[in-house]
């Protein structure tokens, strides 16, 4: 069996990109570091604790695995917390890329998939988003993440290595037979802080800003279904083995939903209120992020078959009523 290096498998997506590797007959060798992952979520291959701010754990885990590829998913990824502390923005996911694309180098490993974002488009007024988009982030974790693209394409000239880079739109559900769910401390996403608070674990969802010039005032997004967003980073990984060459894909379904629609939704899934307060705008908040999504549905044959909101909220339902992780 092949084997490949994910890192942040320990965390949601990572996770769930491990479930469907095995699947898929890969061997998945979990590099983590547990500052936001669960090892409780590490079912579906081997773990290896590291540090990618440390290049002797990267260098140790190519050594001792021999991945045919990465899949990089480890990263800070909250919105809110990069525009407060951009410095750390920049060193960890910039410095962590940097340390895993020398360390693959280093050991023969030259596939690499990265987990990059729709927010390296920053705010378009809601046009339909596409991969040629111009990129003009306007918060830190968009702009790093856009920096370590750059980095991607730079060593893909200079040392012929070979990368897939997906940008995520926004990514919502869990794996529909409970294995690994979404769980994050602190949590900041609209669909699980909306379950809680239906669930009453919370007193209230807050509504970031009513005042946005959208159909109802709330930010639109484009939603999809973690094991569909998965999936397509196997035919990422494939596509890659079989020496198709250095791509951009965006990962969204196409059609964007507002933070009141998806509360609308929640009611039909659960058959609850959803406590809600009108709160103020987030900062780094963009109006609208709706992804142009033919390119990896004609290109890779993904097809994104579970993104609608009633799966995406009832699988995601199904988790926050279980007893999640612990450790
Ligand atoms: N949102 C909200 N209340 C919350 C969390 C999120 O209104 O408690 C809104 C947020 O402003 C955005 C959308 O829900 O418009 C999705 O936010 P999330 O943090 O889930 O993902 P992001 O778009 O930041 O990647």
């Amino acid at each position: 069996m092949q084997t490949v290096l994910v890192t942040g498998g320990a965390g949601y997506i990572g996770a769930h990109a491990c479930k469907v590797l095995k699947a898929a007959g890969f061997t998945p060798v979990t590099f983590d570091n547990l500052n936001t992952g669960w090892e409780e979520a590490v079912k579906f291959g081997p773990f290896f604790r590291g540090d990618l701010m440390n290049r002797a754990d990267v260098d140790a885990a190519f050594v001792q695995y021999r991945p045919v590829a990465v899949l990089h998913f480890a990263a800070l990824s909250l919105v809110g917390e990069s525009m407060k502390d951009p410095g750390k923005y920049w060193r960890v996911n910039v410095m962590g890329a940097l340390n895993l694309i020398e360390g693959a180098l280093a050991a023969g490993c030259r596939n690499f998939v990265f987990s990059s974002t729709c927010a390296t488009y920053g705010d378009q007024d809601g046009v339909l988003l596409d991969e040629n988009s111009v990129q003009k982030p306007i918060n830190s974790y968009g702009a790093s993440k856009r920096a370590i693209e750059d980095m991607l394409v730079n060593f893909g000239e200079s040392h012929g290595l070979n990368h897939v880079i997906f940008r995520y739109f926004n990514v919502a559900g869990c794996d529909p037979e409970g294995e690994i769910g979404e769980q994050h401390v602190p949590e900041t996403h609209l669909i699980p802080l909306m379950l809680d608070a239906v669930a009453g674990k919370r007193p209230a969802l807050t509504v970031f800003g009513s005042d946005y010039p959208t159909r109802d005032g709330t930010c639109v997004r484009d939603y999809v279904h973690v094991m569909d967003l998965v999936q397509a980073h196997v035919l990422g990984l494939q596509w890659l083995l079989e020496g198709k060459g250095n791509r951009v894909f965006n990962l969204g379904t196409g059609t964007g939903f507002t933070v009141r629609e998806v509360i609308e939704a929640s009611r039909a899934v659960t058959n609850r209120e959803v406590p809600i307060i009108e709160g103020a705008r987030r900062a780094g908040d963009a109006v609208a992020l709706v992804s142009g999504s033919a390119r990896a549905i004609e290109e890779l044959g993904w097809e994104p078959v579970h993104s609608t909101l009633r799966q995406m909220i009832g699988d995601a339902w199904g988790w926050a009523q279980g007893p999640g992780y612990t450790k």
